[in-house]
């Protein structure tokens, strides 16, 4: 048993901290939102008064945060409650520089520390299934390992502070531009008269294919677990998408790499999730180029 400190109980905080309660550790989590708090409390999270409270006696503290700018703030905010020697754990998805940061500031502290986004969304989160990709010294990764697969399935040591969101961002915006090309396809095999059907068994053994089409696919009827079969109820919103897109542009600019279709896939999802979207899943995105919104 740890004692765990776990900071953002939100949409993915909340069940992953119920994870690792569930795996016997002794968690005290900490949100700004008295309903996370409730929620996780309800699941067996101790809820502390603030979020130094939450990890003063902790030999692992987990961060689940929206963004790059909350990270950092409550990095400078936990670590001078923490144990020299403890590991921090940052899940949260945001830009490199500020993950850099964060390293930097446990390092002054003394502490442990790895970037661990992940992959798998909220369901992943709630059935322990998500993949994690990690940045940092090997000595955190191997601390955090264990802690990581009883929340997830996967975990990847990518390399050094960073390399986790790193990873993260590339992935995701394949899964952008990828998911736009499938679409697109359905929309025209729509106009030339072609089943959904007949194209998904034809791209899904052929050179077309991808998850985007196989595991995700856009159009109701070929993936039954799809959310295009669900309304498209998210699964992994547009604002999501729009999120980490951007967070690739950022990194591609600062970094000088050309991605021309990375940045167009950028736009296009900032229009969609725009047009009253934002909280559809991103695979909606085939309605949107079906009516020739964009
Ligand atoms: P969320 O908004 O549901 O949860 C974030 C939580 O952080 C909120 O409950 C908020 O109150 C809390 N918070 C913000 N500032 C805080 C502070 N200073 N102290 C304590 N709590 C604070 O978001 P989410 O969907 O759980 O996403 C969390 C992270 O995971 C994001 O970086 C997101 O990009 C990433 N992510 C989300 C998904 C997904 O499908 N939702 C998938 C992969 C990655």
């Amino acid at each position: 048993m740890t004692n765990i400190g776990f900071i953002g109980l939100g949409n993915m905080g909340g069940p992953m901290a119920a994870n690792l309660v569930k795996a016997g550790h002794r968690v005290t989590g900490f949100d700004l939102s008295a309903a996370s708090c409730e929620a996780a409390r309800a699941n067996g999270v101790a809820i502390a008064a603030d979020a130094p409270a939450a990890v003063a006696d902790a030999q692992v503290v987990v961060t689940m945060l929206p963004a790059g700018k909350h990270v950092t703030s409550v990095f400078a905010e936990i670590l001078p409650a923490m144990q020299a020697g403890a590991l921090v754990i940052d899940c949260s998805t945001i830009d490199v520089d500020s993950a850099r940061k964060a390293h930097a500031l446990a390092a002054e502290k003394g502490c442990l520390s790895l970037d661990a986004p992940v992959s798998g969304g909220v369901g992943g989160a709630q059935g322990a299934t998500l993949t994690f990709m990690a940045g940092g010294a090997a000595e955190a990764f191997a601390k955090a390992e264990p802690i990581l697969l009883q929340m997830g399935r996967k975990a990847v040591h990518c390399g050094e502070a960073g390399a986790g969101q790193a990873a993260k961002i590339c992935n995701n915006m394949i899964l952008g531009i990828s998911m736009i090309g499938v679409a697109e396809a359905f929309v025209l095999a729509e106009k030339l008269g072609l089943s959904h059907q007949a194209l998904f068994d034809v791209a899904s053994t052929s050179s077309g294919q991808c998850w985007s089409l196989t595991t995700y696919c856009p159009v109701p009827g070929p993936v039954p677990t799809s959310p295009a079969n669900n309304e498209y109820k998210p699964g992994f919103a547009a604002e999501l998408m729009v999120k980490d897109l951007a967070l690739a542009q950022e990194a591609s600019q600062a970094n000088g790499a050309t991605t021309p279709l990375g940045e167009h896939a950028r736009a296009i999802y900032e229009r969609f999730a725009q047009s009253g979207n934002d909280g559809v899943d991103f695979s909606g995105i085939v309605r949107y180029l079906r009516e020739g919104r964009d």
